[in-house]
């Protein structure tokens, strides 16, 4: 007998993130993992160096402060919350907690990588069903809904599209579903949709007991590096989540990085503002070169290239590479022909403009 992972692990394909470096380059202009531009709170930074001399203590496994902090914040109930290292490891968590072999965990055609990642990581099947204008599809979802299916992962809005549902598309969706079928509701960039129609899900999370709403502290508040994020849950899939998790899945530096960040409500508007003003103008002079930018209510957004007979994505994504701009190739989403830019500061927004318009009018030149 050799050595041998459990079937289907080597047939993972790992995740792999943004692109953060660009040899030979020094000042590199990162627009490829949806981070806040404008950085954490400076509140969030003082909480997490506050702690440098409490490194030899365990942080507190409950969350206690940090759970408080968001159900007031929130108005949620404290017990149903669960915080984890990042909101991947929620995913995987709950994927781990209901489904294995001979299971199905569905989810959009563009939807989010690691839903498929954390199915196959725990021998289940992932499925995918079509979409529609880059936009998830209730009703392609609800036919693909079979016995065997135990979650459905909606990411809302969706990484990589920048497209939503609105509550009441995300209501008939939950309303569609069978009872023994888990839906997760991935609300990562919710802070930033401004659109009246919108609805995270902590309301559907009250009202159902088989709805989970997960959200990040990675994105506006700026803490990616911190690894935060929490589930609300019914009571039932807090008590799974809470048997699962690791006794100490949250640094405490996470914790008190976090509770900061929630108090810190002006950082969280003007990142907010930031990405509205900046999104458009983005969305604008990518237009005007050429190309075409997808509408986005998250801060990053999906621009599809032109492609044969003239240059696309790819080469457009080596152009800004090689000008120590980094951004998102999309093959592994299934849309080789786009590229995901997320919002930088001004200077970075209109650096990765200017290249594309430069990229697009060289292209226009030798075709
Ligand atoms: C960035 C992102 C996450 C958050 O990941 P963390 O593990 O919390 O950093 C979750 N879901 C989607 C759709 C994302 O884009």
């Amino acid at each position: 007998m050799t050595l041998t992972p459990r079937p289907g692990i080597l047939e993972v394909a790992p995740y792999v993130g943004g692109e953060a470096s660009v040899p030979g380059v020094n000042r590199v202009v990162r627009l490829a993992s949806n981070e806040n531009p404008l950085g954490a709170s400076p509140r969030a930074a003082a909480a997490y160096s506050a702690l440098k001399d409490d490194l030899h203590r365990y942080p507190d496994g409950g969350a206690t402060a940090l759970r408080q902090a968001l159900a007031e914040a929130e108005n949620l109930d404290a017990a149903r919350i669960v915080c984890g290292a990042g909101s991947d490891e929620l995913i995987a968590l709950l994927v781990r907690g209901y489904a294995g072999p001979g299971d199905e965990v569905l989810h959009s055609a563009h939807g989010f990588l690691m839903y498929s990642i954390a199915a196959r990581i725990a021998g289940a099947t992932p499925v995918a069903a079509p979409e529609r204008d880059l936009t998830a599809d209730v009703e392609a979802l609800l036919a693909r809904v079979t016995a065997r299916t135990r979650l459905v992962f909606l990411a809302n809005p969706n990484n990589p599209t920048g497209s939503y549902l609105r509550a009441a598309r995300v209501r008939a969706l939950r309303g569609g579903l069978p009872e023994h079928v888990l839906l997760v509701l991935d609300a990562a960039y919710a802070e930033y949709v401004e659109e009246a129609d919108y609805a995270a899900g902590a309301d559907l999370v009250e009202a159902c007991d088989n709805v989970v709403m997960l959200r990040t502290f990675s994105k506006i508040h700026g803490l990616a590096s911190l690894r935060l994020g929490w589930a609300y849950c019914p009571r039932d899939v807090a008590e799974v989540l809470n048997r699962l998790r690791g006794p100490f899945n949250v640094t405490q530096a996470a914790q008190a990085a976090g509770v900061a960040a929630i108090a810190d409500k002006d950082h969280v508007a003007r990142a907010r503002r930031h990405n509205a003003t900046w999104r458009s103008w983005l969305s604008e002079r990518l237009s005007a070169a050429g190309l075409h930018p997808y509408p986005s209510v998250g801060n990053f957004i999906l621009v599809g290239f032109p492609g044969e007979p003239e240059p696309g994505a790819e080469a457009a994504l080596a152009y800004l590479k090689a000008r120590g701009i980094l951004v998102r190739g999309m093959a592994g989403y299934g849309l080789p022909a786009c590229l995901r830019i997320t919002v930088g500061t001004e200077e970075e927004t209109r650096a990765v403009a200017d290249a594309l318009a430069e990229f697009m009018s060289e292209a226009g030149d030798s075709a």
